[in-house]
């Protein structure tokens, strides 16, 4: 025999599928070979598994059963619902464990994934009166944030996905309604035949008829013989209860093991109980280490092994169950001509080390060697072999596994020859082929595909919209991976299932716009428009506060506002900051009449059709937007305000000689040349600026006149921007470090398992050295960069 000292149980199986095709190499046939394994886990299905891979016929039995199947998970989790009361986390786990049919006439699968998003995003936990109030509430909001969302940026695909999302929830709904029905505990039959046949018509209802054809087909037919062999127990016993139901439904369906190819055909693979009588060429037997063969004995804890001792025999001890290991063992060897042996050295999988199984060290002084250890570390001991690694064993075998390990030994071998491993060939469709393109394109200096360089592969009218919006552009110019990913492929960041417990930043917006707007529309419309000398009184304080109050209990009853008792702070702090819009207004300079409030250009209930620009590159782009407020002076000065609701950090560096902040404030030139092109008869000159509208950011204004120059640098960002996203320039600008601790400027797009984005901040300081990029760098700017160190939490 030989004995293999192998690093773990996955080596014990790959280097046993690699000896398998060493002897059927050297003219064993398949048929004279076995493999057996102490323990189902974890050999059956790696083994199943490799051997499958390479090719290689064998006969055993499947490690999978029936309960293990789409099929078995689905029954057992349905199983389990009339229990639960509609539990979210049960009717999930349901809709999770197969494709489910939409609907009884409906080909298609529930949406599993984002059914469970809604379920969890609208909070619900059980009951059907409790879906079906969460998901209505939830829908309210999902259609209300969508029309507010196409009314303030007209951004039309955002708006589209919330009314998806909502359509959505529509037939989650629907289909939670008719689960309900259908495992209702009190509908339920109580006989063996009625609850077959119930689990019957579930089975045709949620994954279609039985007649299947391919690699499901035996698990439906498995499953009819179940319910065929439990309907007879109604000759036994009249009636059932549910559970007592399931229990014989899933103990069947764990037992049903599926059998692999033929006896006698190909390799037989399966436990070593198997190998009594048999006779092979080669046998290999996995597993021999101390607590997996031998297994570990187990202490009866009623009846001690003393006790038992006394019995003659009558009941066995704890030892008997080594003994059997040990027979098992010599029947497996006896069974062959010629034997292999493995050890596992450990479990990397578990961090855990073995000890060799005992019989392996009788072996060893056999052959005259005071122990295995010393035999597996002297070389002149060929039945002896010390396998230290995968690799290792990868390097020492006449023939790799599988295509992976024949790459692998290729760029093994070329690395020892110091050949370039970019130019060792490999398997064109090998995983490692395109992982080694990955790593090397992004190891190198050079702007590939995979830092966002798409350039010649995009077409420009399928990466950006027909009418701009400046919020879309502004995230392009922060990082262009991050508007590759939403606005080009459509990736949401998923949402955190965190439910809101306070009103959001954008509904806070809302709500001061919404509210000012139509007090100021109020104020239009009675023909008293707020001048510059206005004093607002305490009857216009009032009204304020009451348009604010309505807006809020709007915002209320559609579920937007977080929980009660936060709420009633935060609309307090809300309301006062919109009295506050009156209050403080004389603090703003200049001041004019108002003349417009809430002006949309663009949008789909615009007053104004898109904005249109000729960029100095010749080409003519569209705008949308709306600005919040314009007023005109006496001296022929158009005003144009744009309340902000979030802090004044990121616009400190707005000036008139950075009016734009490096592309990342585009709304003031574009709203001064909106005003101007639409209301902008009989002006001098037009004046914008954000007005900080918070007693926390102390009703700061930042703006400037916006002059030739201004619209000029607007025009010119524009371009850049324009030119990078039609020209397919996509690569991942990291956020500055210093923000990093607030988790500002960051998302989850390179990095999805939270393990950092070291590389891609350093490969940004080669890709921005790149002349390709090289606008995009000017028009970001040092001080662009600097503000961003600053963080950018509008
Ligand atoms: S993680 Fe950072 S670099 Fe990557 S896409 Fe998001 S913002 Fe850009």
């Amino acid at each position: 025999s030989t004995v293999i000292s192998v690093s773990d149980p996955d080596d014990e199986v790959k280097t046993t599928v690699r000896s398998v095709i060493g002897l059927l190499d050297q003219g064993v046939t398949a048929s004279q070979i076995a493999v057996l394994y102490p323990q189902q886990n974890p050999y059956a299905r790696q083994l199943e598994e490799h051997l499958n891979d390479s090719a290689i016929c064998f006969s055993g039995v499947s490690s999978r059963t029936i309960a293990d199947s789409m099929l078995g998970r689905f029954i057992s989790s349905l199983l389990n619902l009339p229990d639960q009361n509609l539990n979210v986390k049960a009717v999930l786990n349901f809709l999770s464990n197969c494709q489910t049919r939409l609907n009884v006439d409906s080909p298609l699968s529930a949406p599993s994934t984002s059914w469970s998003q809604i379920a969890m995003a609208a909070g619900v936990t059980a009951g059907l009166e409790d879906w079906s109030e969460k998901l209505s509430r939830y829908k309210e909001q999902l259609l209300v944030t969508a029309e507010k969302e196409r009314a303030r940026t007209g951004d039309d695909d955002q708006a589209s996905l919330h009314e998806r999302k909502s359509h959505e929830l529509d037939e989650l709904l629907t289909f939670v309604t008719e689960l309900n029905h259908i495992v209702d505990p009190k509908s339920l039959p109580t006989d063996w035949a009625g609850l077959c046949s119930w689990l019957r018509q579930a089975i045709e209802r949620y994954l279609g008829s039985n007649d299947r054809v391919g690699p499901e087909k035996g698990d439906f037919v498995a499953v009819e013989q179940v319910l065929d062999q439990l309907q007879n127990l109604a000759r036994v016993e009249p009636t059932t209860t549910l559970s007592v139901f399931r229990r014989s439904v899933e103990a069947q369906l764990e037992d049903h093991n599926e059998r692999i190819g033929k006896l006698g055909q190909g390799v037989l693979v399966g436990d070593i109980r198997q190998a009594w009588g048999l006779n092979f060429e080669h046998t290999f037997i996995l597993g021999l280490a101390e607590g997996i063969f031998p297994t570990a004995p187990r202490k009866n804890g009623v009846i001690s092994d003393e006790d038992r001792a006394q019995l003659n025999g009558a009941l066995s001890v704890s030892r008997d169950v080594t003994n059997d290991d040990h027979r098992r063992f010599l029947a497996a060897l006896s069974s062959s001509n010629k034997n292999t042996v493995l050890f596992p050295r450990g479990d990397l999988r578990q961090h855990k080390e073995n000890y060799p199984a005992r019989w392996l060290e009788q072996m060893a002084e056999r052959m005259g060697v005071p122990s295995l250890n010393e035999a597996l570390m002297d070389s002149r001991h060929s039945w002896a072999i010390h396998q230290p690694s995968f690799i290792s064993g990868v390097r020492n075998s006449n023939f790799p596994a599988s295509s992976q390990e024949f790459d692998l030994a290729s760029l093994l071998d070329g690395r020892d020859e110091g050949q370039d491993l970019a130019t060792v060939l490999l398997n064109n469709t090998s995983s490692f082929e395109a992982g080694r393109q990955l790593i090397d394109s992004r190891n190198s200096g050079r702007f590939t595909r995979f830092d966002g360089n798409l350039s010649g592969l995009v077409n420009p009218s399928t990466v950006r919209t027909n009418v701009l919006s400046p919020t879309r552009l502004k995230q392009w110019v922060d990082c262009p991976h991050s508007y590759f990913m939403r606005h080009v492929l459509d990736v949401d960041e998923p949402e955190s299932f965190r439910h809101e417990f306070r009103i959001s930043a954008l509904i806070r917006g809302s709500l001061i716009h919404e509210a000012a707007d139509r007090f100021f529309q109020d104020q239009i419309s009675k023909g008293t428009p707020p001048g510059p000398n206005r004093q607002y009184n305490e009857h216009d304080i009032l009204l304020m506060r009451q348009i604010g109050m309505e807006v809020a209990t709007e915002l209320e009853t559609q579920g937007l506002v977080g929980r009660p008792l936060f709420w009633k702070r935060d609309r307090e702090q809300l309301l006062n900051d919109l009295v506050g819009i009156l209050k403080f207004d004389n603090q703003r300079e200049p001041r004019g009449t108002v003349v417009a409030t809430e002006l949309k250009f663009g949008l789909p209930d615009g007053d104004f059709p898109p904005l249109k620009r000729k960029l100095p590159s010749g080409r003519t782009v569209n705008f949308r937007g709306s600005v919040d407020r314009v007023e005109k002076t006496a001296a022929g000065t158009l005003v144009v305000v744009d309340y902000k609701t979030g802090k004044l950090d990121s616009y400190k560096q707005l000036s008139p000689d950075n009016p734009i902040l490096g592309g990342s404030q585009l709304q003031l030139p574009l709203y001064a040349a909106a005003a101007n092109s639409y209301l902008g008869q009989d002006v001098n000159e037009t004046h914008a600026s954000y007005w900080f509208t918070s007693d926390s950011q102390k009703w700061a204004t930042k703006g400037y006149l916006v002059t030739y120059d201004v619209l000029d640098a607007f025009d010119e960002a524009i371009d850049v921007i324009v030119d990078g996203i039609e020209g397919g320039l996509f690569p991942p600008k990291p956020a500055p470090s210093s923000s990093k601790w607030t988790g500002v400027g960051k998302c989850v797009f390179c990095d999805p398992d939270a393990l950092g984005t070291r590389e891609i901040d350093e490969k940004w300081k080669t890709l921005s050295l790149l002349d390709s990029l090289h606008p995009y760098i000017q028009l970001r700017g040092e001080d662009a960069i600097a503000s961003d160190e600053q963080g950018d939490d509008e």
